[in-house]
């Protein structure tokens, strides 16, 4: 059940100040994480965790993103109301309320299937419109695409080829690709036509490695 407190609105509101300082300025971002109880979205709640701008662990060797990187590829793809959005790595489901909470549609691909059943469940308490998939993000969902919005919530090694493939003409991919061991560029590819992507670089981020074809189930 939904528990969310005074407490919990005053920390978060706090937190929307803070990812607002670190440069965030797209409003309909900073008011989606200021709606959604990202407490709830924790294994334990540890309020002093869930409010502060840290990544957490969630289980299967996995964590949420921090707030501020959620709301900056948020901000990048530039979401609009009524996009369709395809998400690699569906995690906790927090950036996928994120996108619901800002009246796009989204359809989320999880790797893993216990945090992919556990998921499931725990976002049916949600209204948003979030269809969850279990399987392998590297190959996007050809059949529901092409999409307005594509985002990888993991290191990704290079840009998935299926990824460029399923955005519509004018739509947005971002992705953390590999620069180094451990470290990623965040990177905004546009698709401009049929067979022309621009692609823009927004400095470096931590994200777990995607994994391929042996994952552990
Ligand atoms: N967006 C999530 C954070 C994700 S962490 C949130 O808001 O909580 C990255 C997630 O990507 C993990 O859950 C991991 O299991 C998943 N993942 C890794 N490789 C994947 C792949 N090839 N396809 C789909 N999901 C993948």
């Amino acid at each position: 059940m939904l528990n969310d407190t005074y407490k919990h609105r005053g920390l978060r509101k706090k937190l929307v100040d803070t990812i607002s300082r670190k440069g965030i300025k797209d409003e309909a971002v900073l008011q989606a994480i200021n709606n959604i109880p990202r407490h709830l979205f924790l294994d334990s709640s540890f309020l002093e965790f869930a409010y502060q701008d840290q990544a957490f662990p969630i289980g299967s060797g996995q964590t949420i993103s921090q707030p501020y990187t959620v709301a900056f590829q948020t901000e990048l793809l530039e979401v609009k109301q009524g996009d369709t959005i395809l998400e690699v790595g569906t995690g906790s489901g927090y950036q996928a309320c994120v996108f619901g909470e800002m009246g796009a549609k989204v359809f989320s691909v999880e790797r893993q299937k216990k945090l992919f059943d556990k998921t499931k469940k725990f976002l049916s308490q949600f209204n948003y419109r979030i269809k969850l998939f279990y399987g392998d993000g590297y190959k996007g969902l050809p059949s529901y695409g092409p999409f307005d919005k594509i985002i990888v919530t993991a290191a990704a090694p290079f840009v998935p080829e299926e990824l460029l493939k399923q955005l519509k003409i004018g739509g947005r991919l971002v992705i953390p690709v590999d620069i180094a061991k451990n470290l990623q560029e965040m990177a905004c590819i546009q698709r401009i036509s049929e067979n022309d992507y621009e692609k823009r670089l927004h400095g470096q981020f931590r994200f777990v490695p995607m994994l391929g074809n042996k994952a552990n189930d």
